[in-house]
């Protein structure tokens, strides 16, 4: 299964993709325990989870950005919020939940494949606090 597109004529490559974490947890190369799959996106657990549950729902292609994904694949976008949705239903987050995508350095992001986040498990309170 092919991850990352193919690189771009001469030799260059998207930066950051190259030794992308998360491209490794969907080729297996990195374990992480998968809370739901489809066939084009993977949710599976943060390793530092903020709230009780802490999902990570990622494209299994490579998109480094919420603007990247949304501009060049707009039914992914949708499916992986889809996946993101179906995986919060199914570790039972019937009070509610919330969903963040950290884009950019401003942002805080630190893994450069667009993921987004479902928090929940408890009240989570106002989040610009
Ligand atoms: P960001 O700050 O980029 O929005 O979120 C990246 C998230 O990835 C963080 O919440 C961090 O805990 C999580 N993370 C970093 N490394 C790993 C890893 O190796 N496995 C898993 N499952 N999550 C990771």
């Amino acid at each position: 299964r092919r991850v990352h597109p193919p690189s771009s004529p001469g030799g260059g490559s998207i930066p950051g993709m190259a030794d992308c974490l998360f491209c490794r947890i969907v080729a297996g190369e990195i374990p992480a325990t998968i809370a739901h799959e489809t066939p084009s996106a993977l949710v599976f657990h943060d390793i530092a989870p903020k709230a009780p549950v802490h999902l990570l729902a990622i494209p299994k292609e490579h998109h480094e950005v919420a603007a990247s994904v949304a501009g060049a694949d707009p039914k992914l976008a949708g499916e992986v919020l889809a996946a993101a949705t179906e995986a919060a239903a199914k570790a039972g987050l019937t009070g509610g939940y919330r969903l963040i995508a950290n884009t950019g350095p401003d942002s805080g992001m630190e893994v450069a494949h667009f993921h987004v986040h479902v928090l929940g498990g408890r009240p989570l309170g106002p989040m610009l606090a």
